[in-house]
């Protein structure tokens, strides 16, 4: 039996039905690799040059209202839009195509510029989590949405284009590739694969991270980057509309005791894209979705140095080097 601490193996992800290699052996070799600029200066509360800051103007002239708590809108640049026609295109089984109508959002989660979900008062990000909720519903009623993608990506490391506290909510007609993945595993076992997931972690606490009452946070078994995280609802819920008041607030306590430990690691700003996977919004119960979020951080071993997904990754399989349990072990010293 090979030592996991030591010895080079590959780890099953069960609800992507992907493998990732772990090559623990590695942390010890020299890194010459590139380095990130530091993270930028502190924020002022307001900028007057931020498109999402209360009262300043967006592209194509609209202006921000005088917000002082949440505040959602459709994106102007949405990759998205509602009158496209469901067509299909195909020609020899090979060339397809489909038109993919949906609606695009932004949620602002505070009229503060320099806030983030970690350093939020807990009832403003409750409240935030009761706008996840609305907008879950609202867009989910629709009939031409059948899949609604919240997810925030914060840091210019991952491409987040503002530093002001806010979010997206794709939603649209099919389901997209990830979920996809996520629905056919649920579907393929008759106990729920993540009830059944957080009971092992629960018994072992070797990748756990953060709990309350009602959520838990591990590094997966099968986590591709080095302090990769999932936070798992302890109840089977398939989506957030199913939070009672208390699992609403222990969801913002549970985001907020995360991310404040993320930035604790490197002493920095920790950049991430999260996200929640939930019950498909066509009209069936989808009993079988398991609520969950994913929280992906490209650093890797410091402020400046980030892991990229190249090469053998892009061509073979994810690979990585810190063992999920040593990572876990780092981020619960913090
Ligand atoms: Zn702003
Ligand atoms: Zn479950
Ligand atoms: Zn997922």
């Amino acid at each position: 039996m090979f030592d996991w601490k030591q010895d080079p193996h590959r780890r099953f992800n069960p609800l992507t039905g992907e493998w990732v290699l772990v090559s623990p052996h590695r942390t010890q070799r020299p890194w010459q690799g590139q380095v990130e600029p530091a993270a930028a200066p502190p924020q002022p509360a307001y900028d007057p040059e931020c498109y999402l800051c209360p009262g300043n103007p967006r592209a194509g002239g609209v202006r921000n209202p005088p917000y002082d708590s949440t505040f959602v809108f459709d994106n102007d640049f949405a990759a998205l839009k509602p009158a496209t026609p469901p067509d299909r295109f195909q020609r020899d089984g090979l060339l397809i195509a489909e038109g993919e109508p949906g609606i695009c959002r932004v949620v602002c989660f505070s009229p503060r510029h320099n806030l983030t979900i970690a350093n939020m008062d807990l009832p403003d990000l409750r409240r935030v989590v009761d706008v996840w909720v609305e907008q879950f519903a609202d867009l989910g009623a629709r009939p031409f949405i059948n899949y609604v993608q919240i997810f925030e990506n914060r840091g210019a490391m991952m491409g987040a284009s503002n530093p002001h506290p806010h979010c997206q909510i794709w939603s649209n007609h099919t389901l997209p590739n990830e979920p996809a993945r996520e629905q056919r595993a649920f579907l393929s076992r008759s106990a729920c694969l993540l009830c059944d997931y957080a009971a092992l972690e629960r018994a072992s606490a070797e990748r756990t991270v953060e709990e309350n009452d009602a959520f838990l946070v591990v590094v997966p078994f099968w986590a591709v980057w080095p302090f990769e995280t999932m936070v798992l609802s302890k109840r089977h819920l398939t989506a957030v509309d199913q939070l009672a008041d208390a699992g609403r607030t222990a969801l913002a306590d549970i985001l907020q005791r995360t991310t404040a430990r993320y930035d604790r690691l490197f002493g920095v700003p920790f950049p991430y894209s999260m996200g929640f996977h939930q019950r498909p919004t066509d009209g069936a119960p989808h009993d079988e979705w398991h609520f969950h979020a994913h929280f992906y951080p490209p650093l890797l071993r410091s402020a400046t140095v980030r892991k990229f997904l190249v090469g053998y990754e892009m061509l073979g399989s994810p690979q990585r080097d810190i063992t999920p349990e040593a990572a876990a072990h780092r981020l619960r010293q913090v």
